[in-house]
C-alpha cells in the first residue's frame, strides 16, 4: 500500500514583540518561559507521534513556524530536530523549513542549523523600505533583511524564501516596486507576497478605527497583486499558489501539503492537525498546554471527524488557490453536494473561476478575491 506523504509543522509561540497587525497567537520571548516550552515540545513530540504515526510512514517535509522560532537558541532548535529525527522516519530528501526575523540570526545560529539538517530559511522581510515597516509597527530594518540573506547562503543554504506584505496604509505603489525589486537582488528562490488584511483586535485594527492611521485601498492592492505577478514573472518566478512564487523546482513541499488537503501532523500550541480525514488543533494557550502535557496529555481540542463530502470540500477550496488547479469534476460534485450548483455557475460566468482542459482553477481577477470564494463554497 502507499502511503500518502506525511508533514509535521511545529509552532514556536514566542516573538520579541508584536507586529502591530499580527492576530497570530504567541507570547513574548522570555527565556524561563522558553525553557518550559521546549521541554514540555519534546514531550508532545513522543506522545504525538506514538499515537497519530503509523511505524514506517515517512516525513516529507518538517516546517518550524511561529511566531519567531529563532527567538529560541540555536541549541534549542537543534534538541527540538533532534527529536523529531529520534521519533519519526524523515524521507532521505525532506524539506526542514525554519522561519526567521532577520534580526533574530547570526552566522554562528545559521550554520549550526544548516548543520543540523535544516534544507530551507524563511526570512520574514515584509518590505525592503524601512518607512513602511515603521508603518506597520514591524520592529527592525532592511538592512537586517540583506545581512541575513548573505550570512544564510555562507552557512550553505540555497533554498531560501523572503515572505513580502503589501497594501500597508499609505504605501505606494513605487515603495512596493522598489520592495521587489530589491528582493530580487538578493536572489531568493521563493517568494512569498501577502495583501496586508486588517485582523480585529490588532493594534493597526484599533490605529484604522481611531484615523491614527489610514484604511487600507483595496484597489490599491489589486494592482499591487498585478504588479507583483508581473515583476516576478519577468525575473523568472513562476506563480503557483495565490501568495506564493518560486523559481523553477524551489515550490514550498510543505505548505504544498496543505493546498492539496494533504496530511500533516502540528504540535505546539494552536498547531493544527489533518490525518485520516480527522482535524483537530491544540490549545492556543502556553499555560494549558505545559500543564496538559505535564499531566502527560496531548493538548489536542476541537476534534472534528470529515465526511467525504467535507474532505472534497475543503480539497475544492485549497486546491482551487493553486495555478494548476483541481479536476473539474470535483468543483463540479461539491456543488452538488453543497446545494452551490447555482453560486458554482456564477463564479464561473463571472470569469472568477475558469475551466480548461478539465480543470478548474481561479482567475486572475479570482484570486484576487480568494478568500470570498471560498466563503461562497463553503
Ligand atoms: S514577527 Fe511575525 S509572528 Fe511575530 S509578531 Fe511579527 S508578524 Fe507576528
Amino acid at each position: 500500500m502507499i502511503t500518502p506523504p506525511l508533514g509535521l509543522y511545529v509552532h514556536i509561540p514566542f516573538c520579541r514583540q508584536r507586529c502591530d497587525f499580527c492576530a497570530f497567537y504567541l507570547e513574548i520571548h522570555r527565556e524561563g518561559r522558553a525553557t518550559t516550552f521546549v521541554q514540555s515540545l519534546i514531550q508532545e513530540i513522543g506522545l504525538a507521534t506514538q499515537q497519530h504515526v503509523a511505524a514506517g510512514h515517512p516525513i516529507q517535509s518538517v516546517y518550524l513556524g511561529g511566531g519567531t522560532p529563532t527567538v529560541l537558541a540555536s541549541a534549542q532548535l537543534v534538541a527540538i530536530l533532534s527529536e523529531i529525527r529520534s521519533r519519526l522516519p524523515l524521507a532521505s530528501d525532506c524539506e526542514i523549513t525554519v522561519e526567521a526575523h532577520p534580526s533574530t540570526i547570526s552566522m554562528q545560529n545559521l550554520v549550526q542549523l544548516y548543520q543540523a539538517g535544516v534544507t530551507r530559511m524563511s526570512f520574514g522581510a515584509e518590505s525592503m523600505v524601512d518607512s513602511d515597516l515603521t508603518r506597520i509597527g514591524r520592529p527592525g530594518v532592511v538592512e537586517e533583511t540583506v545581512t541575513a540573506m548573505r550570512q544564510a547562503r555562507a552557512a550553505g543554504f540555497i533554498n531560501i524564501n523572503l515572505d513580502l506584505m503589501y497594501g500597508f496604509p499609505s504605501q505606494s505603489l513605487e515603495s512596493w516596486k522598489r520592495s521587489l525589486t530589491d528582493c530580487i537582488a538578493l536572489q531568493p528562490t521563493h517568494l512569498s507576497c501577502y495583501a496586508l488584511t486588517v485582523e480585529p483586535d490588532t493594534k493597526l485594527a484599533a490605529n484604522i478605527q481611531r484615523h491614527r492611521s489610514p484604511a487600507l485601498d483595496e484597489g490599491l492592492q489589486i494592482t499591487m497583486d498585478d504588479v507583483a505577478q508581473q515583476i516576478l514573472a519577468a525575473a523568472g518566478y513562476e506563480r503557483y499558489e495565490v501568495s506564493n512564487y518560486a523559481k523553477p523546482g524551489y515550490a514550498c513541499r510543505h505548505n504544498l501539503l496543505y493546498w492539496t488537503n494533504g496530511e500533516y501532523l502540528g504540535v505546539g500550541p494552536s498547531a493544527q492537525s489533518y490525518l485520516g480525514g480527522t482535524r483537530f488543533g491544540n490549545v492556543a494557550d502556553l499555560t494549558a498546554y505545559t500543564a496538559a502535557l505535564a499531566a502527560k496529555h496531548l493538548p489536542n481540542e476541537d476534534r472534528a471527524i470529515l465526511s467525504k463530502e467535507e474532505q472534497l470540500r475543503d480539497a475544492v477550496i485549497f486546491g482551487l488557490r493553486l495555478i494548476q488547479g483541481i479536476p473539474s469534476q470535483h468543483l463540479h460534485q461539491h456543488a452538488t453536494n453543497y446545494g452551490h450548483e447555482t453560486v458554482t455557475a456564477q463564479l464561473l460566468a463571472q470569469h472568477l473561476i475558469e475551466e480548461d482542459g478539465g480543470r478548474s482553477k481561479l482567475s486572475a481577477h479570482g484570486r484576487l478575491q480568494a478568500d470570498t470564494i471560498a466563503e461562497q463554497l463553503y
